[in-house]
C-alpha cells in the first residue's frame, strides 16, 4: 500500500482531493489539505492515486 503526502505550503486550498477521497484527505481550518489517514485498502488507494492525479497544483506525492 502506497503512503500519501501532501506539500501543504504549495496546496491551493481547492478541495479537490478531500471529495475524491474523503476517508484518506480532509481540509484544516486554514483550507490547506492534510492526510487524514493513510489508505488502508484498495479502493481507498486507488481513490488516493485520483487525488493525485486531479490535484490542480500537483502537491500530492506517494512513495
Ligand atoms: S487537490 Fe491539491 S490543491 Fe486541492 S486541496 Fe488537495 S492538495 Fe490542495
Amino acid at each position: 500500500m502506497k503512503a500519501f503526502k501532501i506539500n501543504q505550503s504549495e496546496c491551493v486550498g481547492c478541495s479537490t482531493c478531500a471529495l475524491i477521497a474523503p476517508t484518506n484527505f480532509a481540509m484544516n481550518s486554514s483550507n490547506v489539505a492534510y492526510i487524514n489517514t493513510q489508505p488502508q485498502t484498495e479502493d481507498e488507494e486507488a481513490e488516493c492515486n485520483q487525488a493525485l492525479e486531479i490535484c490542480p497544483v500537483q502537491v500530492i506525492s506517494a512513495v
